[in-house]
């Protein structure tokens, strides 16, 4: 029980299993001789699910660390930018219904309170701008179809916040060769017929079809929706949300464009429908779209003609993917020298992109927390099940946020998402709160959050929350700061609108001269 922990084996090559790859390998591969040893083996006849293509601003970092090009990155993941999500017809449903999630944080946040200044101008003035628009020139950038940064702006900086839209398959040959040339990984393509377990429930080691046993100190499960090891061979149950997320199915094409120099918005669009909704995703070569609905509010006819209605004509030549979704997570997601990242560890709708970004955290607290001997994994495990336990709370509560505050009547699907008895007790604690003052950084005080108490602002104005303000004291408090916050906002929104670059514009300079290096 005491020998130190010497190779970790990962088993999946999706967007999970090469990034836990490289995010381990980078840490504790150095070119000594007894460096950890890193595997990843995957089934090239499986495949990966080859969806998931809307990122958080932390992917820049993580490629950073793993010493990834970002000018590579562009070139050859067919990279967009993203600078937030853009939510239309989610509060009543008429056309000109939208409001956005941006990932620059409001002015003067977290120190001074301007969503209540906005909520204090904007009850019953119709004239006053949109929270967003009101609080982060980033709005503005979006609406013009400009890029976050400009050709001089180094790798990973930025102008305005921003994260990636990207082709996930070639994502992961992306990530495949880096940990392979770069990385030293050792590659292992074969399935994996059985996980054999020994007499304490560890896994021993993996029967593989064409290259026999495979053993490890501790396997990182990446199978997928498969749970190969967690589900399958350790039996650790399935939690499901369903009774709060009702999105259980997608249809998913791919779009090309009408011309190759069409805009790519530099945002998702996140489209209510009457059952569920469409993301749409514009990298550099096509559109990648998808309706995620409920079955037990509409039926596949019904959707695919809502998708249709979505794509246009260009649909007559498509033909939708469906994707069976199962809304839940393990309940615990680390047992035995087993761990479980991505899809086998849960999947929710993926309204706010929170699936890699959870990858993403994952690896960094496994590859950090790294079990120094097989005695002391056990307790690493505890903390990673209880972190990772509280991050997906906070994601189901985040993404209800979304439904719960809509005010559309045209479906079963959007009344029933209202009913209380589907929403969090934690989101209506906060919901009360939040009525008397704007989310704040006092809500939410773990180490281990997942959105910033301005993503809940976001959606909540942008939603159309109302907030009770008969207590006043902050008017007088930060009145002076707040009206600098307003005017500050404002020359940003004209400055930036005027010299950045659109976003299919930087884009291609990027293909074609690089960014500098960092
Ligand atoms: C419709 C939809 C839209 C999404 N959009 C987003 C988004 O915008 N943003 C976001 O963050 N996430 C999104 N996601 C989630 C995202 O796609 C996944 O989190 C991500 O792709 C990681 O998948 P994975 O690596 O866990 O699984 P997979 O890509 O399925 O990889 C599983 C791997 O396991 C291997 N494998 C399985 N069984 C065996 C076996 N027996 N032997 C050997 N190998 C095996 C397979 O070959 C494969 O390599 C979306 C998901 C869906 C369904």
């Amino acid at each position: 029980m005491n020998e130190r922990i010497k190779s970790v084996c990962v088993v999946g090559g999706g967007s999970a299993g090469w990034l836990a790859a490289a995010v381990i390998a980078a840490r504790h591969r150095q070119g000594h001789e007894d460096d950890l040893a890193v595997t990843l083996i995957e089934s090239e006849a499986i495949g990966i699910i080859g969806v998931g293509e809307g990122t958080w601003p932390t992917m820049r970092n993580t490629l950073r660390k793993i010493g990834v090009s970002e000018t590579d990155f562009f070139r050859e993941c067919d990279v967009s930018f993203k600078q937030g999500a853009k939510f239309t017809r989610w509060v009543t449903g008429a056309e000109d219904d939208f409001y956005y999630h941006p990932l620059v944080l409001p002015e003067g946040f977290p120190s001074l309170d301007l969503a209540s200044f906005w909520n204090h101008y904007a009850a019953g003035n119709e004239a006053v701008p949109s929270f967003s628009d009101a609080v982060c020139f980033q709005e503005a950038v979006c609406e013009g179809g400009l890029a976050p940064k400009l050709i001089t702006t180094p790798e990973y900086g930025c102008v305005a916040n921003y994260a990636y839209h990207l082709d996930a398959h070639k994502f992961a040959h992306f990530l495949r060769k880096h940990c392979i040339e770069k990385l030293g990984v050792r590659h292992v393509v074969d399935e994996v017929d059985d996980v054999v377990l020994d007499g304490k429930g560890d896994v021993a080691h993996l029967a593989t079809h064409r290259n026999g046993p495979l053993a490890a100190d501790l396997f990182v499960d990446c199978t997928g929706f498969h749970a190969l090891l967690i589900g399958k061979a350790l039996g650790v149950p399935f939690r499901s949300c369903q009774d709060v997320l009702f999105i259980d199915r997608a249809l998913t094409v791919q779009v090309p464009y009408d011309t190759p120099d069409q805009e790519i918005p530099p945002y998702t669009i996140s489209a209510a429908q009457s059952n569920g909704w469409i993301f749409d995703i514009g990298i550099q070569t096509r559109r990648g779209v998808g309706y995620v609905y409920s079955t037990a509010h509409t039926t596949k006819e019904r959707a695919e003609a809502d998708l249709a209605a979505h794509v246009g004509p260009a649909i007559e030549k498509l033909q939708p993917r469906e994707i069976p979704i199962r809304s839940g997570h393990r309940e615990i997601f680390w047992k035995g020298n087993c761990v479980a990242v991505g899809l086998s560890a849960g999947f929710l709708e993926p309204l706010e992109a929170s699936a890699l970004v959870l990858i993403e955290l994952s690896v960094e607290m496994i590859s950090a927390m790294l079990p120094a001997t097989r005695d002391t994994m056990d307790i690493t495990a505890r903390r990673f099940n209880d972190v990772t336990r509280y991050r997906w709370d906070r994601i189901i509560d985040f993404l209800k946020l979304h439904y719960v505050l809509s005010k559309r009547t045209d479906s079963a699907f959007w009344e029933d998402n209202r009913d209380p008895a589907t929403i969090p007790e934690s989101l209506q604690e906060q919901l009360a709160l939040w009525r008397y003052r704007a989310p704040g950084d006092q809500d939410f005080s773990s180490n281990s959050e997942m959105f910033p108490a301005a993503s809940y602002q976001y959606v909540l104005f942008g939603m159309g929350f109302k907030m009770d303000l008969s207590e006043r004291g902050y008017l007088v408090r930060d009145g002076v700061r707040a009206e600098e916050a307003f005017r500050r906002n404002a020359a940003l929104k004209e400055k930036w609108t005027r010299s950045l670059p659109k976003n299919r514009q930087l884009i291609e300079k990027i293909r074609e001269f690089g960014m500098q290096r960092v």
